[in-house]
């Protein structure tokens, strides 16, 4: 029987899905082939009720698992985090970087309750979801996500080589920054005071935005652009990078490049992603392993919805708009074009004073977020529920949204409020973290499966939090209107389709750049740097040159998260287009109640593949169609 069964498990047209599955992570370590066919005799489910049973019991070790380590984690990060708790000292700084669950995997694997799951949830690949999917129960959806948790093998060396490469990185990136009042003109001006200093390529970007309007605006944005393609191909001055002491001239200095340290620290991640490929045989590379197994959305599908908007004829329409407000030509910066915001037409000053009375501290905020949820229209009840879910900590840093990973633990807003309460920033910036909140709590507490908890990926959070944030005015107590806002301004539109424009640019040249690497995995720091270069002018001069002019334009290629994010990028368009078709489908919906019951259904789909929770949410996959047809709807409306 035992020499049948290891001809059945190498006869692997005979092997269920998942026996081949552990067989292609078994290594000698875990047993000898007889032992893995025993193993797989003595594991798999022989009814559909075992494997309910087995699957039920998983369920229930998963979330005991993850919200214990989540707790933990809590609980060691609050004094580096919170401003309520003790301030940290060097072993809270120490253990702020700790991961209880780093082990984890491997200890799976070693006492083989991996091989158990895998063995009766098989993975399935992303196409076989997006296909078969159409058709599964929500307990069949649920027992493929149980399908996705023990996938890859990597040994804990890979993972440190890994975490290596993005630690530095990150502090590459975190560390590079310019000293404006050092910057000379070719006739040796100073534009800027000395103590400006700005981290590339962030504040770069944004001195570039609040340069519009400004009198000497112009000469500025170009300075800054200047210093920004000497960042992209490398030319820039050594000393010119944290240079406290060093003047130079962008336009001309020609001295002592910094050595394409840039594109050494990129190659850096791309060996710990080799690395890692020999121990991911169903995700066998980085690029599979993000879009594939990450966003799940294949890469090849986020590029040609991509160039179909930055191809489109309403770049055109919405330049001309641009060019006509600033009365000049369009230079390759206004990509960064801040016009379209609305912030002149409010008086900040008043909305503050309303939202310091409201907020003087982080617990008036949660005393009133049940009032929040009722405003956009949930039922008392509900939002009584919701609420109750939700705590309200003060933040050292700006905010965020700390998810809860099990329902024996809240979802946690961290908010920012100094002593003289919370002003309009910090209350815009709240309501958006509370958009996070919510849609954590219905995915989790208001959901059927816990395999199923939590949403397709980060841009469909990002969606959910924009969905309020939008709406926070309407929000504050006095706002009369009994119809929350369901379309955007004219120059909403506008804004939300040129930061598409500018951002699915970057994303293209960095989802090209890894497609390189990928074929040259032996490329030097200076041909990636070259081949980054042609990318980038290949994309500008497609889809940007005929709008802003240039040829060869490396503009593209100067965004930080190329170096410390590989492949992070897509996602912020995909945020634009997930977040727009929301927005679109909801304004259907025009009561508060109407429209909250709607967020609900949506947010309650949970962990579904992006394509399929677009498909149930608002009847299409994601698409750039809606945002287009707005934007050509305006013009329709305004003939010239
Ligand atoms: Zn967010």
């Amino acid at each position: 029987m035992l020499a049948s069964c290891t001809s059945k498990n190498n006869n692997s047209m005979n092997a269920s899905r998942g026996a081949r599955q552990v067989a292609a992570l078994w290594t000698s370590a875990d047993g000898t082939q007889e032992e893995l066919a025993q193993f797989i005799a003595d594991n798999e489910c022989k009814t559909d009720s075992e494997r309910l049973a087995l699957f039920e019991s998983l369920s229930r070790i998963l979330e005991r698992m993850y919200e214990s380590a989540d707790l933990l984690t809590v609980e060691l990060l609050k004094p580096t985090q919170l401003t309520n708790a003790a301030e940290p000292q060097t072993p809270d700084w120490i253990m702020s970087g700790y991961s209880p669950l780093a082990h984890f995997a491997d200890d799976m694997f070693a006492n083989k309750l991996a091989f158990v799951t895998i063995l009766n949830f098989p993975h399935y690949t992303l196409e076989e979801k997006n296909t078969l999917g159409r058709n599964w129960t929500r307990q069949e959806w649920a027992y493929a996500r149980m399908g996705d948790v023990f996938t890859t093998r990597v040994p804990a060396a890979v993972n440190t080589q890994m975490a290596q490469a993005l630690a530095n990185a990150e502090n590459y990136i975190a560390d590079y920054n310019i000293y404006m009042g050092n910057l000379r003109t070719e006739d040796d001006r100073q534009l800027w005071e000395n103590d400006k200093i700005l981290l590339s390529h962030w504040n770069l970007r944004d001195e570039l935005k609040a340069l519009y309007g400004a009198a000497d605006g112009q000469e500025k944005q170009e300075m800054i652009y200047q210093v920004m393609q000497r960042i992209v191909d490398q030319s820039i001055p050594a000393q010119a990078i944290n240079g406290k002491e060093y003047v130079w001239r962008p336009y001309s200095t020609q001295e002592h490049a910094e050595p394409y340290t840039r594109y050494a620290r990129i190659l850096e991640i791309a060996q710990a992603y080799f690395a890692e490929d020999a121990y991911c045989p169903t995700m066998p590379t980085g690029i599979i392993r993000n879009f594939e197994g990450g966003v799940e959305i294949p890469a090849a599908e986020l590029d040609s919805l991509f160039r179909a908007l930055v191809g489109s004829k309403q770049v055109q329409q919405v330049a001309s708009v641009i060019r006509e407000r600033l009365g000049r030509d369009l230079r390759p910066y206004d990509i960064w074009y801040d016009g379209f915001k609305a912030r002149a037409s409010m008086d900040e000053d008043a909305l503050s004073a309303t939202t310091r009375a409201l907020y003087p501290d982080a617990n008036a905020f949660a005393a009133d977020m049940w009032r929040l949820l009722t405003k956009m229209g949930f039922y008392s009840e509900d939002a009584r529920r919701i609420a109750s879910h939700i705590v309200v900590e003060p933040a050292r840093g700006s905010g965020h949204a700390w998810p809860c990973m099990g329902k024996n633990e809240p979802a946690r807003l961290r908010t920012r409020i100094p002593a003289s309460g919370m002003d309009y920033k910090g209350y815009n910036i709240a309501v958006h973290e509370f958009g996070h909140c919510v849609e954590q709590v219905l995915d989790l507490y208001m959901i059927d499966y816990y395999m199923l908890s939590g949403v397709p990926n980060t841009a469909y959070t990002e969606a959910s939090a924009f969905l309020w944030q939008q709406r926070d005015l309407q929000l504050l107590p006095k706002s009369e209107s009994s119809n929350l806002k369901s379309s955007m301004s004219k120059d909403e539109v506008y804004d939300q389709f040129w930061s598409m424009y500018e951002i699915m640019g970057v994303s293209l040249v960095d989802m090209a750049m890894w497609k390189w690497i990928y074929a040259h995995p032996k490329a030097t720091p200076k041909e990636l740097c070259e081949a980054t270069m042609r990318i980038a002018k290949e994309i500008w001069n497609t889809y940007y040159e005929p709008v802003l002019g240039e040829h060869d334009c490396i503009l593209l290629a100067v965004y930080s998260h190329m170096v410390n994010a590989p492949m992070y990028l897509p996602n912020y368009p995909l945020g634009h287009i997930v977040q727009y078709q929301l927005e679109e489908h909801l304004a259907q919906y025009k009561t508060p109640a109407e429209f909250a019951g709607e967020y609900m259904r949506i947010y309650r789909l949970g962990r579904l593949t992006p394509k399929e929770w677009m498909v149930q949410a608002v009847g299409e996959a994601p698409s750039i169609e809606p945002i287009l047809r707005a934007v050509a709807a305006i013009e329709n409306s305004h003939p010239q």
